[in-house]
C-alpha cells in the first residue's frame, strides 16, 4: 500500500519567520495539497537558550496570511499531540528513547565538564587535528561510559554529577541516503561526531527530537532548507539505530535563498539593508526593539508573495509566471525543484505584486483600501464607488495598492502645487487665455462624459488648428498639478463639471 504523505513544517520560535522559512512552509504544503496528504506544523522549541516572545504568534500568523494553513499540529488539533516539544518533554518522551539507545550500547552517558572539553580540542590541535571532535578515536580519552568503569558510572551518577547522552557513532561505516533533489548522498561515519542527543538540563536535542518526532508522527517526507543537509547522516544513522529504517521518510533538501548579486545566503540579519524586507510581516524584535518591515506592511498582495517564494527555487518548466495556489498545489513537484541556490530579484517580485494589482476588479481593490488602509489621509470619508473607478484608472501605473491613493491623490483633494518641469516647459505667456478659451468650451458641456470631453477637446483644437501636445499637459497641470497619469477625459468626466472647472480656475489664476 501507498504511505500516505505527511509532511511538517517544523520551525524554532527563535525570531521572526524569514522568507526561506516561509518557503520551505509553502514547499511541504503544496506537496502535501498535491498528493492528498497532511501538512503539520511542529514546534521545535527543545533549546530554552534561544527562546524568543512572541516568535510562535509571529509563525502562526504568518502562514495564515500566506494561506499556508497547516490541517494538524499546534494550534490546528490532531492525535499525535502535542506539537510543542517543550510540552512532549514534559511526558519524558525523549529521555525513554535515549535511555533505550544507551541501553543497547547505542549511545552512552558523557559526564566531560566545559573545561574537559576545551582541553581535548586544544590537546588535539596541538597534535595537528585541525578540526577536533568528541568521536570514535576521541572518546575513549573522555569520561563516559565507555571509557569509565560500570561502577565509576553508578557512583558519579548517584552524586548527581551532570551528564549528557551523546551518540555512539560507527568508527568506519558509509551512511548512504538518496535525497529527492540533490541524488544520492553518501558520508563517511570518520567525519562524524558522537552528538549529544539528551542535554545535561533535561531537554532533548534537536536531533534526538526531530527524529523521535517525525517517527511517532508517521512523517513520510522531510522538506527543510540546505542547511540541514550536514545533520541527515547523522538522522538517517538515528533511525537505523532506533530500527525504524523501514518507515524512514524520504528526504529532499531545498536550495539557498541567495542575495540578489548571488553573493551569499540571505539572511535574517539582512533585514531591510538590502532594500526589501526579509520577513513575510514587520517584525519587532523584543530584545533590542529593532524593527524590521515585512511584505506584508509594504504592501504585497499575499498572493503575490506565495508567487515569488514558490518561483525561487522551483519552476513549473513552462513560460507560466503567474500561479494562484490552487494552480501551484497542481504544478508542483519536488522533481522540478533545483539543487542550486536560488538568487533573490526584488525587482522581479515587484513586478509579481504589479501582475496580481492588475488583475484584481476595482470594488475589491477598493474594499481593500477601505479596510486595510483606513489611516491613509486621502482616504478619509471617501465614496467607495468613488474609489473603485480611481482604482480602475491608476492600477495599471502603480506596483502596489498603497501607491493609487498616494500617486493619485489629486483625485481626493485638488492640487496644492504644480509640477515644476512642466509649468517650466509648457505655461507659456498665452496659456492663460489659451486655457480660458477651454474652460468656456468645458463648461459648456451639458453632461460630460469622458467620451463627450474628448470630442469637445478635439473640435478646440481643430478650431484653434493646435496640436495635442500643447493643450492636454496643460489641461492635466491644472486639473492634477502633474505631469504624468491615465486619460485627462476619464479624470474630468469622474471628477466632474464643476470641480473640474473650479480647479481649471483656481489652476490659471495661480499661474498666471
Ligand atoms: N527546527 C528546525 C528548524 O528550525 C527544523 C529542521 C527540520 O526541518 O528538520 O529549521
Amino acid at each position: 500500500m501507498e504511505r500516505r504523505v505527511r509532511v511538517r513544517f517544523a520551525p524554532s520560535p527563535t525570531g521572526a519567520l524569514h522568507m526561506g522559512g516561509v518557503r520551505t512552509a509553502l514547499y511541504n504544503y503544496l506537496f502535501a495539497k498535491k498528493h492528498g496528504g497532511d501538512f503539520l506544523l511542529r514546534i521545535e522549541d527543545t533549546d530554552q537558550t534561544r527562546f524568543v516572545e512572541g516568535a510562535e504568534s509571529y509563525i502562526q500568523e504568518a502562514l495564515k496570511w500566506c494561506g499556508i494553513v497547516p490541517n494538524e499540529g499546534q494550534g490546528y488539533g490532531g492525535d499525535l499531540g502535542p506539537y510543542k516539544q517543550s510540552e512532549r518533554k514534559e511526558q519524558d518522551l525523549y529521555r525513554k528513547y535515549a535511555e533505550q539507545l544507551v541501553t543497547e550500547n547505542k549511545a552512552y552517558y558523557a559526564f566531560d565538564t566545559p573545561e574537559e572539553l576545551d582541553k581535548m580540542r586544544e590537546d588535539l590541535k596541538k597534535a595537528g587535528v585541525a578540526a577536533p571532535q568528541y568521536n570514535s578515536i576521541s572518546r575513549a580519552r573522555m569520561q563516559n561510559s565507555i571509557s569509565l568503569s560500570a561502577e565509576e558510572v553508578e557512583k558519579r551518577m548517584q552524586a548527581g554529577e551532570p551528564y549528557v547522552i551523546r551518540i555512539k557513532m560507527p568508527r568506519n561505516e558509509e551512511i548512504k541516503f538518496k535525497d529527492i533533489i540533490r541524488g544520492w548522498v553518501s558520508v563517511h561515519t570518520s567525519n562524524l561526531d558522537d552528538k549529544v542527543l539528551f542535554k545535561a538540563d533535561g531537554m532533548p536535542t534537536y536531533h534526538l527530537a526531530n527524529i523521535v518526532d517525525d517517527h511517532l508522527m508517521n512523517i513520510s517526507h522531510v522538506i527543510r532548507g540546505e542547511e540541514w543537509l550536514p545533520s541527515a547522516p547523522l538522522h538517517i544513522h538515528l533511525y537505523e539505530a532506533f530500527g525504524w529504517s523501514d518507515t524512514m521518510p524520504e528526504f529532499a533538501h531545498l536550495p539557498l535563498l541567495l542575495k540578489p548579486d548571488g553573493n551569499g545566503k540571505l539572511s535574517k540579519r539582512d533585514g531591510d539593508r538590502l532594500g526589501f524586507p526579509v520577513f513575510p510581516l514587520e517584525w519587532k524584535d523584543p530584545t533590542s526593539g529593532e524593527v524590521s518591515s515585512g511584505y506584508r506592511e509594504k504592501g504585497y498582495f499575499s498572493s503575490a508573495f506565495v508567487n515569488i517564494l514558490a518561483f525561487l527555487g522551483w519552476n513549473p518548466g513552462t513560460s507560466q509566471e503567474i500561479f494562484s495556489m490552487d494552480e501551484l498545489v497542481e504544478a508542483f513537484s519536488l522533481e522540478r525543484v533545483g539543487k542550486a541556490g536560488s538568487k533573490y530579484d526584488p525587482n522581479k517580485a515587484r513586478w509579481f505584486n504589479q501582475q496580481y494589482l492588475r488583475e484584481k476588479n476595482n470594488e475589491s481593490l477598493a474594499e481593500e483600501l477601505l479596510e486595510n488602509h483606513a489611516d491613509i489621509e486621502e482616504l478619509k470619508g471617501i465614496d467607495k464607488t468613488f474609489l473603485a473607478e480611481v482604482c480602475g484608472m491608476m492600477k495599471e501605473r502603480a506596483t502596489f495598492l498603497v501607491d493609487i491613493p498616494k500617486e493619485g491623490d489629486y483625485f481626493f483633494a485638488a492640487p496644492t502645487e504644480f509640477d515644476e518641469k512642466t509649468t517650466r516647459k509648457k505655461w507659456k505667456e498665452d496659456s492663460a487665455s489659451l486655457m480660458t478659451g477651454w474652460l468656456t468650451e468645458f463648461e459648456a458641456i451639458a453632461e460630460p462624459s469622458s467620451e463627450i470631453i474628448e470630442t469637445k477637446f478635439k473640435l478646440f483644437l481643430e478650431k484653434r488648428e493646435l496640436g495635442i501636445g500643447r493643450v492636454l499637459p496643460l489641461f492635466r497641470l491644472l486639473v492634477t498639478g502633474k505631469g504624468m497619469g491615465p486619460s485627462m477625459f476619464q479624470i474630468a468626466a469622474l471628477l466632474g463639471k464643476e470641480e473640474t472647472a473650479n480647479r481649471m480656475k483656481v489652476g490659471i489664476s495661480t499661474l498666471g
